[in-house]
């Protein structure tokens, strides 16, 4: 048992966390423990001068003393008082430290993290393992070190006062201690199956919120109302009656530690002055001392038996934390890469074959090219892998087998800054951060200037409906860009291309949510923007790959069909299907 309890604490969470946080903060720690000693001296003082004090009040040729024994417990109270500042406020400091550098270090895991580790994790339960880790990890180290130096020294303090002035009753009180502490034992195997599924139920609350939020219109479009209701409600409860649960566990131990406490009074007096065998004569004070003692003694007892039950509480959401914080991240840049070079961005797909986690294949055994200032168009049943390919050049996953390059550098031993700034990407979904308008678009590029950023969304022709908005480029966007439309929305994210000047555009369906009279304007910037930049165009509407240099039919993942516009019409294969379905049928 005591061997298990080692091993784990070693090997385990315990024994890391402890380790990281005393070496980190390891001199508020200090002065925390070392205030902590003074306060279970000077809580043993307390109950020590009981003696004193009594005896002086009860035994006339100790009235002299008077003057001297208060001011020693004057100053003794002060002491404590003090002590306990200092151990409160140091504690404090060094546990919200712990939360901040682990809450630091699990973002910056995560933001390294790869496209896609987060379309596998929801977001919920990232939430809540940033929040509520690194706060279990604070709990955890707080209730060791109160929990070994803190009370643990006050009850040998305390113990050794009650020793010292009643040798014999003190045996009374070891025999009923250590019975106590043994109920609790039973108590703690049931409270880590019920934080496991506590976790679980408030990281539902927080997805339930977060598709409220994100999802409300469909809501309430499909009336679902009563559906979300029932499953809020169902993890508030489940919450609810795990958090009881615990709180039972908890609560167990004090009322049943107090009896015992009373118990052990109660004997203490009828002893003491019946007398028991071997008793030495005793005085008031003394007696009054060791009752304190006691009595003292039981805030301590009651913590650490306690203890376990609390770090058992923490391990679950300390252990899904570490468990973020350890897991490799496999796509990771190469540690010798290099700059991607500033050539003209000709883009080459060898053999490339590949499938999201680790599934069938999207892309199969591709051979293409695409050429440097030139345009290809990639069109293709929805489903095809035409917006995977574009991954793949970003590099948000790896290939199976195969390898894409760029100006013929194989994308794996290039750093991933170089290789994003060499690439503007547009897609169908645009994302707003939570800021102006400006400094939205100036993502793009921190550089710009004010007039640099406006001159592209003039040509994006997006300036017209910025300049109508209430603070103009000084708007704030709202969450995701709530007041926005979605051609709006795009219209800023071609803004962003355009301030973005890269060797390589992708559009993916990046014309889509504009109506036909943007989409002529904003095909009009496009069409200056791709001038000499390799760009390749993902569309449905055959009207805006008409003009590419190169049209590439893709088909499960396969290139069936590849040329300009009129060999592809005249072959009369795929895309001629595809061109006619939509030019020659009647207008419906
Ligand atoms: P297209 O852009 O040609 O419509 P996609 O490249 O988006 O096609 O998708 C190709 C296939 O890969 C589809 O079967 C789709 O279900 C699947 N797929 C796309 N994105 C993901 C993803 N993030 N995770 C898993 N499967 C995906
Ligand atoms: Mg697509």
């Amino acid at each position: 048992m005591i061997k298990e309890a080692w091993t784990r604490w070693r090997s385990g969470h315990i024994g890391r966390l402890l380790g990281e946080s005393l070496r980190n903060q390891g001199w508020l720690y200090g002065i925390a423990m070392i205030a902590m000693v003074l306060v279970a001296a000077t809580t043993a003082g307390t109950a020590w001068m009981m003696e004193n004090i009594v005896n002086t009040m009860t035994e006339p040729d100790k009235r002299s003393q008077v003057y001297l024994v208060a001011g020693a417990v004057a100053s003794l109270f002060f002491c404590k008082a003090a002590a306990s500042y200092v151990q409160a406020i140091f504690l404090a400091r060094a546990g919200n430290r712990i939360i901040a550098v682990q809450q630091e270090r699990l973002f910056a895991k995560l933001i390294k993290r790869g496209v896609g580790f987060f379309e596998r994790t929801e977001s919920s339960s990232l939430l809540m393992r940033v929040t509520q880790g690194a706060q279990a990890a604070r709990r955890l180290v707080d209730v060791i070190v109160t929990g070994f130096v803190r009370d643990a020294l006050t009850l040998v303090g305390l113990v050794v006062v009650m020793v010292y002035q009643q040798p014999m009753l003190s045996v009374l009180f070891f025999v009923v201690g250590p019975i106590a502490m043994f109920g609790v034992r039973f108590l703690l195997k049931s409270v880590r199956a019920i934080m496991q599924s506590e976790m679980k139920a408030l990281s539902e609350i927080i997805k339930v919120m977060q598709e409220t939020s994100g999802g409300i219109t469909i809501i309430k479009v499909l009336a679902l109302e009563d559906h979300m209701s029932q499953r809020m409600n169902g993890a508030i409860r489940s919450v609810e009656q795990r958090a009881n649960s615990i709180s039972k566990l908890q609560s167990v131990a004090s009322p049943l530690m107090e009896f015992l406490a009373g118990l052990a009074v109660a004997g203490v007096l009828i002893i003491s002055t019946v007398g028991f065998a071997g008793s030495q004569p005793t005085t008031a004070g003394q007696l009054m001392s060791f009752i304190t003692a006691l009595l003292m003694a039981y805030e301590p007892a009651k913590r650490l038996s306690k203890m376990r039950v609390v770090i058992e509480t923490t391990l679950v959401p300390i252990g899904m934390m570490f468990e973020l914080l350890d897991q490799e991240e496999p796509m990771r840049e190469s540690p010798d890469a290099k700059e991607l070079s500033s050539g003209p961005g000709k883009i080459r797909l060898k053999n490339l074959t590949f499938g999201y986690h680790g599934k069938p294949k999207v892309i199969n055994n591709m051979n293409m090219t695409f050429e440097a200032g030139k345009t290809t168009a990639l069109v293709g049943q929805s489903g095809g892998g035409k917006s995977t390919i574009f991954g793949l050049i970003m590099r948000f996953y790896d290939p199976a087998s195969g390898t894409v390059e760029i100006d013929d550098q194989d994308l794996h031993g290039v750093t991933f800054a170089s290789l994003r700034r060499k690439i503007s990407y547009v897609g169908q979904e645009t994302f707003l951060f939570s800021a102006t308008v400006m400094e939205n678009l100036r993502f793009a590029n921190p550089a710009a200037t004010d007039e640099e950023v406006m001159e592209a969304a003039r040509a994006a022709h997006a300036h017209d409906f910025i300049s109508k908005l209430h603070h103009g480029y000084d708007t704030e966007v709202g969450e995701n860009g709530a007041f926005l439309s979605g051609g709006q929305k795009q219209r800023l994210a071609i803004a962003r291309a355009i301030l973005r000047k890269s060797e390589i555009l992708l559009l993916d369906e990046a014309t889509s949510a504009l109506d036909a009279e943007s989409e002529a304007l904003v095909k009009a910037a496009l069409d200056k923007l791709t001038k000499n930049v390799t760009t390749i165009v993902i569309a449905h509407r055959l009207s805006t790959v008409l003009e590419a240099d190169n049209i590439v039919v893709i088909q499960e993942g396969e290139v069936i069909e590849e040329g300009n516009l009129d060999t592809l019409i005249k072959k009369g294969g795929a895309f001629r299907r595809l061109f006619d379905q939509q030019f020659k049928q009647p207008a419906s």
